[in-house]
């Protein structure tokens, strides 16, 4: 059995991400940022749309939804919280809940912090997870609806994934983020070492996602609150993990 994953740029900065089961033929779209780069991947593809899974309910992913089921007569999966919020929804998912996509399964993360609705969605025998805008390459989402403790519970749940766990994210704001990480981790050879790598592959164009668990742990700073060194340079020796992650996010808010 195989999964295949097409991720593609949607709008500006989001990612569209197709996933495909060899077996059954069964196709989903992680999100619905735009319609015609959705549409045009499809058909290049020679795939049918069977559904959406939707993250959370904010525009710029949940904007294709409406077309792409006329289109395509696909169902839409979304989390309950968010329902009332995401147009066209078919049925609704929440924490633990299991959803079954041909050959695998796709197991739901409540995820909320950025939103109170959003969830990640996980398949472990892929040994994928898209995590939209809770977790980013190098950086995490900004806390709209929920508060800080309750995203950083959010990043743990995620970290707890297998350290070889491929991450797919909402965005593409890594050569940003790096910018801001170093600010917390000046002296992390392996986020300076990732920072030029970034820098090379936006030059040339190319996306710097996916990412992985074990390489986000080692050079994001909202994964790294106990590290020493971030918290000397924050000078929060005490401080609890939730605070640590507080004050890195504040800082990254204010960052220019
Ligand atoms: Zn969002
Ligand atoms: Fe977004």
């Amino acid at each position: 059995m195989t999964l295949i994953i097409d991720q593609f740029v949607c709008r500006s900065d989001n990612f569209g991400v197709l996933i495909h089961d060899t077996t059954s033929g069964l196709t989903a779209a992680i999100d619905a940022p735009e319609f015609d780069p959705i549409k045009h991947r499809l058909a290049e593809r020679g795939w049918r749309l069977d559904r959406i899974l939707v993250t959370h309910h904010h525009a710029d992913h949940v904007e294709g939804i409406l077309p792409l089921k006329q289109a395509t007569d696909c169902s839409v999966i979304a989390p309950a919280a968010g329902a009332d919020k995401i147009p066209g929804v078919d049925s609704t998912v929440k924490e633990g809940d299991v959803i079954p996509f041909g050959a695998y399964e796709i197991k739901v993360i409540e995820t909320p912090g950025h939103t109170l609705d959003h969830v990640s969605y996980y398949i472990p025998a892929a040994k994928v997870a898209f995590t939209a805008d809770t977790l980013f390459a190098l950086g995490c989402g900004r806390v709209f609806e929920g508060t800080m403790p309750m995203m950083w519970n959010s990043l743990e749940k995620l970290m707890a994934l297998p350290d070889d766990t491929t991450i797919y994210c909402g965005h593409e704001y890594t050569q940003s983020n790096a910018r801001f990480a170093l600010t917390i981790e000046p002296a992390n050879s392996d986020l300076i070492l990732r920072a030029r790598e970034i820098d090379a592959l936006r030059a040339a164009g190319k996306a710097t996602l996916p990412t992985t668990i074990a390489i986000e742990k080692r050079t994001n700073p909202f994964l790294r609150v106990d590290e020493p060194a971030v918290r000397d340079l924050l000078e929060m020796p005490e401080a609890t993990p939730a605070e640590v992650f507080g004050e890195i996010r504040t800082r990254k808010d204010n960052f220019k």
